[in-house]
């Protein structure tokens, strides 16, 4: 039988979760959007909102309780992450969902002396953020999923074995997620240049720290304006051969096995869906037209039902998916996270398109929120693989 209801420790994580993004995300989403200064660093004020969150135990939800985490399932990360992407995506998807994924992607793929290692600041009063560097400027992204053997093909950033060293040269594109920001960097390199990209991309955890790792200036976007991306240049950047996650070559493997990532995405998207729907609901019911309200008006009641279902069907997805991951990690992997991760951010971006629409000339206005909505849903079609790469690659599991 399956049966969604949450158990009470789950309404109250989500409660906790429900209230924490009122009360701590809004207020700083805001401030950051209204700012016109190109100069602001967003960091500055999420900073503060990132070790709350980690207080409530919102970054080492996935985490093992050996290792100072939650102990939580997946379910769990989709619930915060629903709850936090209602009041701000970006701040859902770059500091929270990418952490705790990460932390998680440490105690699979990682050595017992790495977990001990590297998560021990995780659960800690001063938490790490992470950032994962794989994209490059001048290399398309979607060749990670690239079936031919061609070496040619895809990264160029290389990583040299010296004695009980890896030296890694090379740059990482202005998309970086918390480049510039973050504790500590998993960074994908070849090991080979001989042997196809997906043989030979192997991750290393670099310290914030370590010498070589230069960054960028912040990469302007759209939307998703609390987030901070930028570019990673690698010069001479030496690392202790015990800082090698899995085995050489394995980092797209070992990755492909963290659909967690992409569920936690798919969650906040389901979150900004919710959103753009509830802000066009409350309008709808305000505003007044040929003397009543605009939901009275059935063209405009069929929008929002329409937006009501289709996030429903979204959340439904995303929930299959996280249950998956907790059962079979292989079929969430490859065909359930991806599908819902495409499903939710295409929800979003309808939901987002809808609002404009019910809102009418006041849904292209500064003033309300429906373009913030707009833009930070087309933000979500390109981050982590765009939606036709995703379901190209999974077409080879159906
Ligand atoms: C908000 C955000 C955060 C990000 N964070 C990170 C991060 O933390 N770390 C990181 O490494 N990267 C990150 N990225 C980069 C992201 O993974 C890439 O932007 C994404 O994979 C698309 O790659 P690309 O930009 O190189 O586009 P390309 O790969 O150049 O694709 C361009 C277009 O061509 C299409 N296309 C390409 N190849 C094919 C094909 N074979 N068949 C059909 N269509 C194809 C694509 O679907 C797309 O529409 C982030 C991106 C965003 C937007």
């Amino acid at each position: 039988m399956i049966d969604f209801s949450l158990t009470q420790e789950q309404l109250l994580l989500q409660k906790t979760a429900r209230d924490f993004a009122e009360s701590e995300i809004k207020p700083i989403a805001k401030i950051i959007d209204e700012s016109n200064d190109p100069n602001i660093i967003p960091w500055d004020f999420c900073q503060g909102v990132f070790r709350k969150g980690a207080d409530l135990g919102f970054t080492s939800l996935l985490l093992p309780q050996e290792y100072g985490g939650m102990g939580g399932k997946c379910i769990d990360l989709v619930l915060v992450q629903e709850e936090l992407g209602v009041a701000d995506v970006s701040i859902a998807c770059s500091y929270f969902n990418l952490t705790a994924s990460m932390s998680l992607f440490l105690t699979r793929a990682g050595t017992e002396e790495q977990r001990k290692r590297m998560l021990s600041s995780v659960s800690s009063s001063e938490p790490h953020l992470f950032s994962v560097a794989e994209s490059e400027p001048n290399v398309a992204s979607s060749d990670l999923f690239c079936p031919a053997p061609d070496p040619q093909i895809g990264m160029k950033t290389f990583a040299c074995s010296d004695g009980d060293r890896y030296v890694l040269n090379g740059n990482k594109s202005g998309l970086i997620t918390n480049a510039g920001i973050a504790d500590a960097y998993f960074i994908m390199a070849r090991t080979s240049l001989d042997k196809p990209m997906r043989e030979s991309m192997s991750m290393f955890y670099v310290p914030a720290d370590t010498p070589g790792l230069k960054f960028g200036k912040r990469t302007q976007m759209i939307g998703w304006k609390p987030s901070h991306h930028t570019e990673i240049y690698l010069d001479n950047v030496r690392v202790s051969a015990e800082n090698l996650i899995g085995q050489e070559g394995q980092a797209g493997a070992l990755l492909m096995l963290l659909p967690e990532v992409s569920i936690g995405l798919a969650a906040s998207h389901v979150g900004l869906a919710r959103a753009a729907y509830e802000y066009a609901l409350n309008y709808a019911k305000q505003r007044v037209s040929w003397g009543r309200p605009i939901i009275e008006h059935q063209a405009v009641a069929l929008k929002l039902a329409e937006m009501m279902v289709n996030t429903q069907a979204a959340r439904l997805m995303v929930w299959d998916a996280a249950i998956a991951a907790d059962t079979d990690p292989q079929l969430a992997a490859t065909v359930k996270a991806p599908a819902a991760k495409t499903f939710a951010v295409d929800v979003a971006i309808k939901n987002a398109q809808t609002a404009v629409e019910i809102l009418g000339g006041s849904g292209i206005t500064k003033e309300y929120q429906t373009g913030k909505f707009l833009n930070d849903a087309w933000i979500g079609y390109s981050c982590d693989f765009t939606r036709e790469i995703l379901r190209l690659n999974l077409v080879n599991f159906i």
